[in-house]
């Protein structure tokens, strides 16, 4: 038996680049999902308003990420979503 040395398999971890608010939504069931996609295009909601509401619901969703995918700033724009 090889005795395992203390930095095996250190490598960096890579990001995927996949926008949050997405990765959040295919977690949720259709009609959860209907609604945060609602929230989301409603300006009624700030981004910091929603990030609070849905913390409390126990999703975390930080409003930079919020704001960046209502500006279309994420990478649900390059998948075509
Ligand atoms: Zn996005």
């Amino acid at each position: 038996m090889t005795k395992r040395t203390m930095l095996e398999n250190l490598e960096p971890i890579t990001k995927p680049r996949t926008c949050k608010v997405r990765t959040v939504m295919d977690s949720l069931d259709t009609q959860d999902r209907e609604t945060l996609a609602k929230a989301l295009a409603d300006p009624r909601w700030s981004p910091y308003a929603l990030s609070l509401a849905l913390e409390q619901r126990g999703l975390a969703l930080a409003d930079k990420l919020i704001t960046r995918h209502r500006l279309r700033r994420c990478s649900c724009q390059q998948l075509g979503k």
